[in-house]
């Protein structure tokens, strides 16, 4: 459906996976989206949206995203912090690097853009923010304390900014995909997928797009704040 009004959307880590799928709906909804990318940029037949370089990890980067952002579509009006990493490990054989980096990345990094977001929709007077989180936060996963921890966080971190932005048009919520067909997903082992699999009514992976679709039902819906919208196939049935 396209918007009466083109807002300007940030979407980090966009040049793929979840991330691309969600911005190229938005950009197809007649949004201008800038996306985020550290390596690749996004592939050619996603020349609607506006690729930065920005790692999450550094606030310079971040802060410079931004700009490039604002001069082109805008102050951002909607953020979607998608960005994450995995290092998966047993705990009793995960450094402190394996944790700190993916805390680093998906939830310290997620503070940086929703920070750096939050100024410019204060002006603004408006604003949406997603948080993609995972199920891993909700249920655990072994070999993964890192991981949900950081995207448990999120969601900590997501209610307490509704706290904070009281009754201001800006609102924060949080994503919770269950397995979707990415790169990440890939890099799991037949047997880790068929378990996950087994344990989820509707039987397949998600599609990106599916969890795009849960993002842009959040944007559009100005009531629901610090919610928790799992997108897993019915594996945690609602939680
Ligand atoms: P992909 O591995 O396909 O994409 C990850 C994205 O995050 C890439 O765009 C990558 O950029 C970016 N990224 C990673 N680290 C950084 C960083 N330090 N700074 C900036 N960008 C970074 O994964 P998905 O699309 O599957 O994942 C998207 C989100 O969804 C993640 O937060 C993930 O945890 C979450 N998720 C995924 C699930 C799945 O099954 N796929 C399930 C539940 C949650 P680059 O290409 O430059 O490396």
């Amino acid at each position: 459906m396209e918007q009466a009004t083109a807002r300007s959307v940030f979407v980090t880590g966009g040049n793929r996976g979840i991330g691309l799928a969600t911005a190229r709906r938005f950009a197809a909804a007649g949004d201008r989206v800038t996306v985020t990318y550290r390596g690749e940029e996004p592939p050619p037949e996603a020349a609607e949206l506006l690729a930065v370089r920005c790692d999450v990890t550094d606030s310079q980067q971040v802060d410079r995203a931004f700009k490039e952002a604002e001069a082109a579509h805008g102050p951002v009006t909607v953020l979607v912090a998608n960005a994450g990493t995995t290092q998966d490990r047993l705990l009793v054989r995960m450094t402190e690097e394996d944790f700190t980096s993916v805390v680093d990345t998906n939830l310290t990094g997620a503070f940086r853009v929703a920070r750096r977001a939050v100024r410019g929709m204060l002006g603004a007077g408006h604003g949406r923010i997603v948080l993609i989180s995972s199920t891993a936060a909700l249920h655990g996963a072994a070999g993964q304390t890192n991981y949900a921890a950081s995207k448990a966080g999120l969601v900590g971190f997501a209610r307490s900014l509704t706290h904070e932005l009281g009754p201001r048009d800006i609102t924060c919520n949080v994503v919770a995909p269950g397995l979707t067909e990415t790169d990440m997903s890939r890099a799991l082992t037949e047997e880790q997928r068929g378990n996950l699999l087994r344990r989820t009514p509707a039987g397949r992976l998600a599609r990106p797009e599916e969890v795009a679709d849960a993002v842009a039902f959040l944007v559009g819906a100005g009531y629901v704040r610090g919610a928790v919208l799992p997108v897993d196939g019915g594996a945690g049935l609602g939680h």
